[in-house]
């Protein structure tokens, strides 16, 4: 078959199921995955014959397609920060806010970088490793650990440190379950589940069907119990002067801004991310010195 036919049929089978500019980047991601073919190689070589075996390949995504798999989850890799990261069911896909927050960390840290006295960071709730794997990346004397619950996640966050080519310091631990961690940290940081079951109406089918829930939801009773387990946690964890990152649920910033305040925490600080959502939150325990 010739890609140009490949091509159309491709478009044809998910026409009703995507908008075509989205097919259309499935298509491009498939055939660098599949063919090894950019985009601009296909529309010079539309006669291109393609094999039986990668047709098959293309067939088995569109099945995938059509149950609205995440594109991520087929070809089983995607890109965060400018780096690699292998994904499966068990992680959660790393979205462009928690860039946001990786970059707000990166541009407080990298000029404190100092090999004599190595920064500690922490990352609870590591999932693919994304956040604690870019940090040990562009703040390379720094020290990273990453915890999770699932040793699922943690399986696929130690391939992406060495696909990375980093040292991260991973541990398998419940955290609402946690009474200490192993050590002292001069950051903490954690993204963990804020999507209230309230707010799964508003969400997309490759999401509510595909993505793990145990990292994206959370009661609506009590949506805060992550960032109130780990807050408290962080007080005798922290480092004199640590801070302490978290990405948040954009409706509930005021709510975490009071319970970090009555735990204690000082310099809180909400930042949004580029759509204008309460999207980052970071504060400290100590003022800094005047
Ligand atoms: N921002 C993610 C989403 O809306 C949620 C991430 C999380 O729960 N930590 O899909």
């Amino acid at each position: 078959m010739k890609i140009s036919e490949l091509k159309s049929n491709f478009k044809k089978t998910l026409s009703g199921l995507y908008p075509s500019e989205e097919v259309e980047s499935f298509f491009n991601i498939l055939s660098e995955k599949y063919l090894n073919l950019s985009r601009i190689e296909i529309a010079l070589n539309p006669d291109k014959t393609v094999s039986e075996m990668e047709d098959e390949k293309f067939q088995k995504a569109i099945l995938r397609l059509k149950i609205h798999e995440p594109i991520q989850y087929i070809i089983g890799e995607t890109e965060f920060y400018g780096l690699p990261f292998k994904v499966n069911k068990h992680t959660l896909i790393p979205r462009p806010e928690t860039e946001e927050l990786v970059e707000w960390i990166y541009s407080e840290f990298s000029n404190q970088q100092s090999t004599i006295n190595q920064q500690q960071f922490l990352d609870i709730g590591t999932g693919s490793g994304c956040i604690a794997i870019s940090l040990a990346k562009y703040l390379p004397n720094s020290k990273v650990s990453a915890l999770d619950i699932f040793e699922e996640a943690l399986k696929i966050a130690q391939q992406n440190a060495e696909m990375n080519k980093v040292k991260i310091d991973f541990f398998q631990k419940d955290i609402l379950a946690a009474e200490t961690l192993p050590k002292k940290y001069d950051v903490i940081i954690s993204n963990p589940p804020y999507v209230r079951e309230l707010e799964k109406k508003q969400m997309q089918q490759n999401v509510l069907k595909h993505e793990p829930e145990s990292a994206l939801y959370v009661g609506n009773e009590d949506p805060l119990l992550f960032y109130r387990t780990i807050s408290r946690l962080a007080k005798n964890h922290l480092n004199p002067n640590g801070k302490l990152f978290f990405e948040i649920n954009e409706y509930l910033a005021y709510e975490l801004t009071d319970l970090l305040r009555g735990e204690g925490f000082k310099n809180i600080q909400v930042k949004k991310d580029i759509f204008g959502k309460d999207r980052m939150i970071k504060c400290n325990l100590n003022e800094p010195a005047k």
